[in-house]
């Protein structure tokens, strides 16, 4: 059966079919839509002969076993958020779908190759996103907030995951999946607008961004609006404004693909007539590079006590969240750029903005590669996500690209 990337788009169809609605996707995981989603993906694998396992934490496997127990692992989630796109997750699915058809159908690989559905990759229902792959990475540590975590209707989280056969007590048992995993291929939509602005349909993934997240407060002194002359104000406000238009000469300075945001300021007392005494920024900066990031807030840093001296006022940061880059495998990262060229022509490497389950495969030490395909005008996480059927063909044709390369 030679691959039909055709097949993969009807497939896509299907699924929105059986499982959106007139607001989009709805296989939101822990849910009977996701379960149907689940059960569909099964029968369609059925011919190939693939065996099916679900794990410890909900991650639902199919294996054809090779000459070798070394695995290439292909991975993807048909969980989405409520009102979704129907490509976010379920096209690397489907794509490995096909992939696993082609291979199964030529006999036994020299290498066993599996494709996982992971568990609840969006948190949708409870907040907590990549749970199948963090318990499989072994980087899940946070069983007791998971335990207090409950769903809108009250529902407790392992209560949930109990009626799909899911001990959270267990879940990290799944770590065992991952053991004799070689490399592990995912494609996704870019959920960007990079790859539309250069006119290409598909780029390679150099790895996820590491993030720095703090809430920088600043303290002044409230006065009177009218009877405080301009040179006498301590203003907590204008530290904000102006670290807020800074940090975009940082991150162009820094470049590389620095991104840094100034999310939110709340300011007190918050009203006309009032100089502000507090505000409270929150500062996102991010970047591919470890160095580089620490340097970006190092000089967000350094730039807020030099406008808190100009001000005469104070300045406090606190560390909100941070994650390190997660780089990719540069082999697969080679592999993916001549299976990229072989299909479309041109390939490009770009980082990833988003998390995705492949950081934390990358995380547990597997050789990691992902590959992007163009999201038309950016939009994800909404029912108007989408992508050129002809892009979308290609996408899985340099799937099998790269999985062939890597199976050697
Ligand atoms: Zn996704």
């Amino acid at each position: 059966m030679p691959l039909e990337p055709k097949r993969t788009v009807a497939e896509l169809k299907e699924l929105r079919e059986l499982t959106g609605d007139e607001n989009g996707a709805q296989r939101v995981a822990w849910t009977d839509t996701w379960q149907i989603a689940r059960e569909w993906l099964r029968r369609k694998l059925a011919e190939t002969g693939a065996e099916e396992e679900i794990d410890e934490a909900g991650n639902q496997w199919f294996t054809v076993r090779g000459a070798s127990e070394r695995a290439v692992v292909i991975g993807g989630h048909i969980d989405s958020v409520p009102n979704g796109g129907w490509l976010d997750g379920a096209l690397n699915v489907m794509a490995g779908v096909e992939v696993l058809r082609r291979i199964a159908e030529e006999g036994t690989p020299p290498v066993t190759v599996r494709l996982v559905n992971w568990a609840d990759e969006e948190g949708a229902r409870f907040g907590r996103s990549l749970f199948g792959s963090s318990a499989a990475a072994g980087s899940m540590r946070d069983q007791d907030e998971l335990r207090r975590l409950q769903d809108r209707d009250g529902v407790a989280l392992p209560d949930a995951l109990r009626e799909y056969g899911v001990d959270l007590d267990r879940a990290l048992d799944a770590r065992g999946q991952l053991e004799n995993a070689a490399a592990y291929l995912e494609l996704h939509i870019e959920q960007g607008p990079v790859l539309e602005l250069l006119d290409l349909p598909l780029g390679v993934v150099l790895g996820t961004f590491g993030v720095e997240r703090h809430r920088v407060t600043w303290t002044g002194q409230a006065a009177h609006a009218g009877s405080t002359p301009m040179d006498q104000r301590r203003d907590a406000l204008a530290g904000a404004a102006k670290l807020a238009l800074e940090i975009r000469e940082i991150a162009k300075q820094t470049g590389d693909g620095a991104v840094c945001t100034s999310g939110d300021v709340v300011c007190h007392p918050g009203i006309v007539t009032s100089v502000v005494e507090t505000a409270e920024q929150l500062l996102d900066q991010r970047h591919l590079d470890a160095a580089k990031l620490t340097s970006l807030l190092e000089q967000a840093k350094e730039s807020s006590m030099r406008f808190a001296a100009e001000e005469r006022i104070e300045v406090k940061w606190e560390r909100l969240w941070s994650i390190e880059p997660i780089l990719f495998d540069e082999t697969l990262i080679g592999f993916c750029d001549e299976a990229i060229r072989e299909v479309a022509g041109t390939s490009h490497e770009l980082p990833s903005g988003p998390l995705h389950d492949a950081a934390e495969v990358a995380r547990a030490g597997v050789p990691t590669v992902m590959l992007f395909v163009q999201s038309l005008r950016g939009l994800s996480h909404t029912k108007l996500e989408d992508t050129r059927e002809e892009h979308l063909e290609l996408a899985v044709q340099a799937l099998d690209r790269l999985a062939s390369k890597t199976i050697g």
